[in-house]
């Protein structure tokens, strides 16, 4: 029994795969009542920076503690794994947060007791707290962390808590908490890992496909799924790449820039639609509106705030979404400008847009090196603005400062 087929989604480096695979091997071993081999504790840590795939081996090693199967734990067929991957298995909790932190009353009133309950479907139960540097704030209380200490310091006899972190750094995880959980660390990814374990996930797509996506990812692997997976994901990072060759054209430059910008607002609204839509309405049921007679007119005056708090949520969500597009077009841009750059120094590195690679030349021809460092500089500058600017805004501002830095229109 080692065959652990769903721990293939845990990246491979640094021995990690190899460690959550004796840790499952552990706990079948101590529910056949084998001693504990000391591959298994109850409280995890799962560091590594954004894209390193923390949050896939959390729950692939959940999928392989939840299993079914009698002689092949994380076989990736039982109900318990699939379940477990798809995050609603009844032993699974997703401890997540929209917010900027989690709040108190949330860990204390739904997430610790859930902790202490027995598992009545599996053998264990998996809490998976995916952004636990949510968990305190920056230089203040860590009145979340500080109530989950006992949990993790006693941890109840069948519960695994996996916390995931960027990193083991006291801004990013709790030092109290951080001396009691087994620390496992996801490096970045490098392409052939990150190609694997989309293999692993869709194996029913064409290889090149799959090389793509990884090679073109950045070393995230989020973002590789994303674009293996979505149309509207590719078609976004094209469009921020021909926006850098249309820089040259001095009107089209402007135009693309400005539909990008408006793309960015119009593409949240439509993501959303549907479940904004479903929101609105469920909030006017659980309010009872709908019904007819006075006592409903009443509920509506009463609960026009409520209406209008959802509303406000959901413009955050739209906005959230729009300004991560935009965040995502200005990596890529920077990215083909830092691969021009390489080539006008000639530095033999390997390129982070393979697929652009002639356009790069095409730009290590047209400027000089100090032009191109500038132009990145001025990417930089364009992803740090502040959230209030909107993106067909910074979009056109970003394409006026690169046709200046390539002396476009200027005999
Ligand atoms: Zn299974």
């Amino acid at each position: 029994m080692d065959s652990t087929a769903v721990l293939s989604r845990v990246p491979a480096a640094a021995g990690v795969r190899d460690r959550l695979r004796a840790a499952v091997l552990d706990a079948r071993g101590r529910l056949a009542g084998a001693a504990p081999a000391g591959a298994l504790t109850h409280s995890w840590l799962f560091t590594g920076p954004p894209g390193s795939g923390r949050s896939t081996a959390a729950y692939a090693f959940a999928a392989a503690l939840l299993c079914t199967d009698p002689d092949d734990p994380g076989c990736g067929r039982c109900e318990g794994c699939r379940t477990a991957l798809a995050g609603t298995h009844a032993e699974l909790l997703r401890v997540t947060t929209d917010a900027n932190q989690f709040l108190l009353p949330y860990i204390r009133g739904e997430v610790i007791p859930w902790l202490y309950r027995r598992p009545t479907t599996a053998a264990w139960r998996v809490a998976v707290v995916e952004d636990a540097d949510r968990l305190h704030t920056r230089g203040g209380e860590d009145r979340c962390a500080n109530a989950l200490l006992k949990v993790v310091e006693e941890p109840p006899e069948r519960t695994i808590i996996v916390f995931c972190a960027p990193s083991t750094d006291p801004a990013d995880f709790s030092v109290t908490l951080r001396s009691r959980c087994r620390h496992v660390h996801l490096p970045t990814p490098a392409v052939a890992d990150i190609a694997g374990l989309l293999r692993a996930e869709q194996p029913e797509l064409p290889a090149e496909q799959v090389d793509w996506a990884a090679a073109v990812s950045a070393g995230h692997i989020g973002r590789a799924r994303g674009l293996l997976l979505d149309e509207d994901t590719r078609a976004w990072r094209g469009r921020a790449l021909d926006l850098v060759e249309a820089v040259f054209d001095p009107s089209g430059g402007y135009l693309r820039a400005r539909d990008m910008g408006e793309l960015a607002a119009d593409l949240p609204k439509r993501h959303f639609a549907e479940l904004e839509e479903r929101e609105l309405s469920e909030l006017g049921e659980s309010l009872g509106i709908g019904a007819r007679g006075r006592g409903a007119q009443a509920a509506t005056r009463g609960t026009k705030h409520l209406f209008k708090e959802l509303e406000e949520q959901q413009k955050r969500r739209r906005d959230r979404m729009g300004r991560d597009l935009l965040d995502q077009a200005l990596t890529d841009i920077a990215m083909l400008y830092r691969d021009a750059l390489t080539a006008a120094l000639g530095a033999g590195s390997a390129p982070l847009v393979p697929d652009r690679a002639r356009t790069a030349a095409d730009l290590a021809r047209r400027l000089p090196p100090e032009a191109l460092l500038h132009c990145i500089d001025a990417v930089t500058a364009a992803r740090g603005q502040p959230v209030q600017v909107r993106p067909t805004v910074i979009l056109t501002a970003l394409v006026g400062s690169l046709q200046r830095l390539g002396r476009v229109g200027v005999r």
